[in-house]
């Protein structure tokens, strides 16, 4: 995932958010009325989205948050200990939440998921019942001077744990990049802001941190209907919107892999997956403005938008220099003698002048292909507009 393009949708609904608290009184009164029942609406979309989609993570997710809404409305009738015990189960659930990779909802292992927590969950409230001074006394240490904490309603032991989670998973996210690890730390972000904010500012608040939730979940769907996890690339269908929102002239290059069927014959699947990624790689990284995309199986489609053919012949040249030039090592078993071979990709150019529409222009690009496969391969065919 990209962090920049996951943290902007949050940014904005929050500034919203809190315009849309500060100016509350300029707001029509049938909006301000509804407010109250947007996180509700928004909890039901999101349940009903988890469970549509068998997403256990989304799950756990929205409904933690939920026990973070009301948390700090039920202080009154529980002990501090607890409100602390609560809290800490928020924080290690969502840490787990971060940390692991999706289980499901409703498959075996998402119900030994909800075993695990429901277990852990009854073994706290169990000893919290049994022993509350002990639990009392193991969740509110004084390390550090109690007077340093007037600004907030958290012990001690409860801020401490937040960070450790926080910091936890920032660096999980830094190393791994992950959906599932930002969504936990927006969790502990809304978690800390509901504990924060005066009565009359939560639903808002939990409405804005739901709606995030639900953005993240829109993302993802559409990640996965337009990358292709293999190489990272968008896919065909992020292709084919390209192709149709292009009005101008533009130059379409297609990219084939020579021989790999040869390839993975000789060296196995996996490797070629190696190399359809080395390839996407190096493909990706091509000059001239070209945008590339994996069309399927081992065929890259690279668009030029606003150039003909003839502009950048020389970028795509270089991106069959680049694959030719990188050295692929096969057999890295341990028993077996690493080898060194080369991987060839060969490129039917054409543009989009005097084509009727986008499928054309594919077509004529792949005649060239075939033209350039049938010279010799590792090598770039241009077919002119006819
Ligand atoms: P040519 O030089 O004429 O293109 O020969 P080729 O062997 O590359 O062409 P062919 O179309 O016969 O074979 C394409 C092969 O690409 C067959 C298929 O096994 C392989 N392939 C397609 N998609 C993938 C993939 O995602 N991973 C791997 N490892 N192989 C793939
Ligand atoms: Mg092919
Ligand atoms: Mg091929």
């Amino acid at each position: 995932m990209n962090p920049y393009k996951a943290i902007i949708p949050p940014l904005i609904i929050s500034v919203f958010a809190v315009v849309a608290q500060l100016f509350i009184a300029q707001i029509p009164q049938p909006l301000q009325q509804a407010l109250p029942m947007m996180p509700y609406l928004l909890l039901a979309t999101l349940t009903l989205v988890a469970m549509y989609y068998n997403q256990g993570g989304l799950f756990y997710l929205t409904w933690v948050c939920w026990l973070a809404y009301l948390l700090p409305g039920w202080t009154q009738g529980m002990t501090e200990a607890q409100l602390w015990l609560l809290w800490s189960a928020c924080c290690v659930i969502l840490a787990l939440l971060g940390l692991i990779s999706e289980r499901g909802l409703l498959s075996f292992a998402g119900w030994l998921t909800h075993l695990v927590v429901l277990g852990i969950s009854a073994v706290a409230y169990g000893l919290q019942l049994r022993y509350p001074d002990l639990v009392a006394g193991w969740l509110n240490p004084q390390w550090l001077p109690p007077n340093w904490f007037r600004w907030t309603s958290l012990n001690q032991w409860s801020l401490l744990l937040w960070l450790m989670v926080f910091m936890l998973l920032l660096l999980w996210f830094i190393k791994q990049q992950r959906r599932r690890t930002f969504d936990s730390l927006l969790g502990l972000l809304l978690l800390a802001v509901l504990f924060h904010v005066p009565d009359s500012a939560r639903d808002m608040t939990q409405f804005a941190g739901l709606l995030c939730f639900l953005f993240s979940a829109l993302q993802k769907s559409w990640h996965l209907a337009y990358v292709d996890e293999l190489t990272g690339l968008p896919g065909r269908r992020a292709l084919q919107e390209k192709l149709q929102r292009s009005l101008g002239i533009y130059a379409l290059a297609m990219v084939d892999v020579d021989h790999f069927k040869k390839f993975n014959d000789n060296y196995g699947h996996d490797v070629g997956d190696d190399v359809l990624r080395m390839i996407a790689a190096k493909i990706n990284q091509v000059t001239g403005g070209g945008k590339a995309y994996r069309y399927g199986g081992e065929e890259f489609t690279i668009v030029f938008n606003n150039h003909s053919a003839k502009e950048i012949k020389d970028h795509l040249q270089a991106v069959i220099d680049a694959v030719a030039d990188t050295p692929f090592v096969v057999n890295r078993r341990k028993n077996q003698k690493p080898k060194t071979v080369q991987v060839t990709i060969s490129i039917g150019l054409t543009d989009s002048i005097h084509k009727a529409n986008a499928d054309e222009t594919i077509k004529t690009a792949d005649q060239a292909l075939y033209t350039a496969k049938k010279k010799g391969r590792n090598r770039l065919q241009l077919k002119a507009a006819s």
